[in-house]
């Protein structure tokens, strides 16, 4: 069966002394709560700036917990002003690294060329893309709910080879930060729509190792009912993830 994946995505919020403080309580809460990380791994996504204390305090305490950047850029080095490689995630030691995220195509006008460019970056440097699709209001209401992650998944996976270790995240544009999520059918709907093009455009061995999450709205009361599903395999958190313990019974939410 595949792992599921608990990922907070802290977004603009923390610098790196927030961060190691957080990450400190996070460890010991979990620790606390005899957390299994081979039942639930769990995974953070801080600023950058904060990576370089994450990667000392998980290495020296022997944290297990995943890491990794909410951006990479398509580029390995050179004249790219801001931009950070993954040849510089992978030296501190990220796992992963979000691409695609809604804020980023409408924010910084990312396009599903420029996404699929930074999937292949993040592959090429051995980082595991966790791949953000999802559909606006007005896409869902204009097109049904999965044309357009479906879409965006399919334009990603572009230049991907069938054995690429990739975590797909579908995230409703209209779920996101607004307190209304999905439902879990809702989500199981689209998770098995974009699980029926991984099979479709890279194999049924790929489709059924991929994990798929959900994101939008994520909490504590919720996470359960998503975890339910048999094609959501975990949940990409934004708010929920910035709070202690509210992430942390996130986390906990077989318990
Ligand atoms: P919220 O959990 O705040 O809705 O954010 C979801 C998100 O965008 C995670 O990447």
């Amino acid at each position: 069966g595949r792992l599921p994946l608990i990922a907070g995505n802290w977004k603009l919020n923390l610098d790196h002394l927030q961060a190691i403080a957080f990450v400190q309580k996070l460890a010991w809460s979990l620790k606390d709560a005899s957390h299994s990380y081979s039942d639930v791994e769990v995974a953070i996504f801080p600023p950058f700036t904060d990576l370089r204390s994450v990667q000392t305090l998980v290495s020296a305490d022997k944290l297990e917990l995943a890491y990794g950047a909410q951006d990479v850029s398509a580029h390995d080095s050179g004249a790219y002003t801001g931009e950070i490689s993954g040849a510089f995630l992978a030296k501190l030691d990220c796992a992963y690294v979000i691409i695609g995220h809604s804020e980023r195509r409408t924010l910084h006008n990312e396009t599903d060329e420029v996404v699929a460019t930074k999937v292949s970056a993040a592959l090429k440097h051995g980082l595991v893309p966790v791949l953000c699709v999802g559909e606006t209001a007005e896409d869902l209401e204009k097109f049904g709910p999965s044309a357009v992650p479906v879409a965006q998944l399919k334009a990603a996976l572009a230049g991907v080879p069938a054995t690429a270790n990739i975590v797909v995240a579908y995230e409703p544009v209209w779920a996101i930060g607004s307190g209304k999520a999905a439902t879990p059918e809702q989500a199981e709907a689209v998770c098995a729509a974009l699980r029926a093009e991984l099979n479709t455009t890279l194999g049924a061995d790929a489709a059924a190792a991929t994990r798929i999450l959900y994101g939008g709205s994520v909490k504590a009361a919720n996470i359960a009912s998503f975890m339910r599903e048999p094609n959501v395999d975990g949940a990409l958190v934004g708010g929920a993830s910035l709070d202690l313990d509210e992430f942390s019974a996130i986390v906990r939410y077989k318990k």
